[in-house]
């Protein structure tokens, strides 16, 4: 969004306002909760909203929507709660929110205290009315297709965003290729295909996820309410954000580029990735383990990477449904230690080299090409098998 002086002053109140809320009804309900251990429901709360908003000419300023949105978000804290006490577990009790830790409002219903695209008949801009802020303008850098049905405005640093949910979004069926492809998800980079093409650069990614981490070690060294320490949240948060955003851009494009080029897509399910792919430690003899590089895969760096696949993948499975393409997960154990070309599989680790060399058949590639090839190999064997049956 790109919200004028005054509007970002509005959007700020917004913020603060809906917080208050949030934090009122979360002390009524710990108060319940500690004088007679009785659960205050979400609709005892909302029937109290006409009269917060008669009495409180600050409350009434902005949507009785996005205030019911905002009560439901703390009944949904208190669900979660109360679930893991079932579960015999001993959770935290939903916190108060403080400044800084409330910075989305959503508004559930287009239409209703806030309206997508309100100014339809200017010729350039985009706008965004939202009760008590006005119409917002927005720089709108996709289009949006659907209906919408929710908005939310967020706030990231200094920066405000909208975003959409959006219903009965039409599919766009993209012709068939005639061409399947394999994905290995790998760490040295993100994403190999059978067909030999590297995709996404992770050293982007790493180079913006170091600044965060020395943004971070700044920010502890601040002394508490100064306002330097002010000024350091903001950093971090600005570029929590950014990577973030990277991180998207980066999962739309390699999707997008595999969904207009192949038929199928086959890839490793995550879940179970994350297991085999790390190197069993060895033992070194001498009671303690060799080196091996499950350490270099662990930390930030990897974490990082997980959470990009993640991304990427949801993305994926949302292109490919749209499209009408075929997606695959596949358990990927021994797709790199097994040769691609005469099925041989090595029994040692192969998560050392970046080239794949068969001890049996001589057959050499790169390791990361090898493993998609055998993904893409899974993948179709399970959908023979599937038809088959
Ligand atoms: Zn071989």
């Amino acid at each position: 969004m790109r919200p004028t002086a005054h509007q970002r002053i509005a959007l700020t109140a917004c913020l603060d306002d809906h917080r208050a809320l949030y934090n009122a009804a979360l002390e009524e309900r710990r108060e319940a909760y500690r004088r007679s251990k009785v659960s205050i429901r979400y609709g005892d709360q909302s029937a109290q909203l006409k009269e917060i908003r008669a009495d409180d000419p600050d409350q009434a300023r902005w949507s009785f929507s996005s205030q019911q949105a905002t009560l439901r978000r703390l009944d949904k804290a208190f669900r979660a709660f109360f679930g893991r006490v079932k579960a015999g577990r001993t959770p935290g009790f939903p916190r108060l929110k403080g400044r800084g830790w409330f910075d989305t409002v959503e508004w559930p219903k287009d239409g209703d205290g806030c309206r997508w695209n309100s100014q339809p008949e200017h010729p350039s801009a985009t706008f965004v009315r939202l009760q008590g802020a006005g119409h917002v303008r927005v720089h709108r850098h996709r289009p949006v297709r659907g209906r919408v049905k929710t908005i939310s405005v967020k706030r990231e640093g200094s920066r405000w965003f909208v975003v959409l949910s959006c219903d009965d979004v039409p599919a766009e069926i993209l012709p068939a290729t005639g061409a399947v492809v394999g994905v290995d998800m790998g760490v040295a980079s993100f994403l190999t295909t059978s067909d030999g093409e590297q995709v996404g650069n992770p050293r982007h990614l790493a180079a913006s996820a170091g600044k965060p981490a020395t943004a971070q070690r700044d920010l502890a060294r601040k002394k508490r309410g100064s306002t330097r320490r002010r000024k350091a949240v903001a950093r971090v948060a600005a570029l929590h954000g950014k990577v973030r955003r990277q991180r998207l851009d980066g999962a739309h494009k390699a999707a997008n580029a595999l969904i207009r080029d192949y038929d199928m897509i086959v890839h490793e399910d995550l879940r179970i990735t994350n297991m085999t792919k790390s190197p069993a430690p060895k033992p070194d003899g001498e009671g303690g383990f060799l080196p091996n590089r499950a350490a270099a895969k662990a930390g930030l760096n990897k974490s990082i990477l997980d959470a990009g696949w993640g991304v990427f993948l949801t993305v994926l499975a949302h292109k490919a449904e749209s499209a009408g393409r075929e997606l695959i997960a596949v358990n990927p154990a021994g797709t790199s230690r097994t040769c691609a070309r005469c099925g041989h599989c090595a029994k040692d680790d192969r998560l050392t080299q970046a080239s794949f060399v068969c001890t049996a058949c001589g057959h050499a590639a790169h390791a990361d090409v090898n493993a998609a090839v055998n993904i893409l190999r899974a993948g179709l064997a399970l959908r023979q098998a599937a038809q088959a049956a």
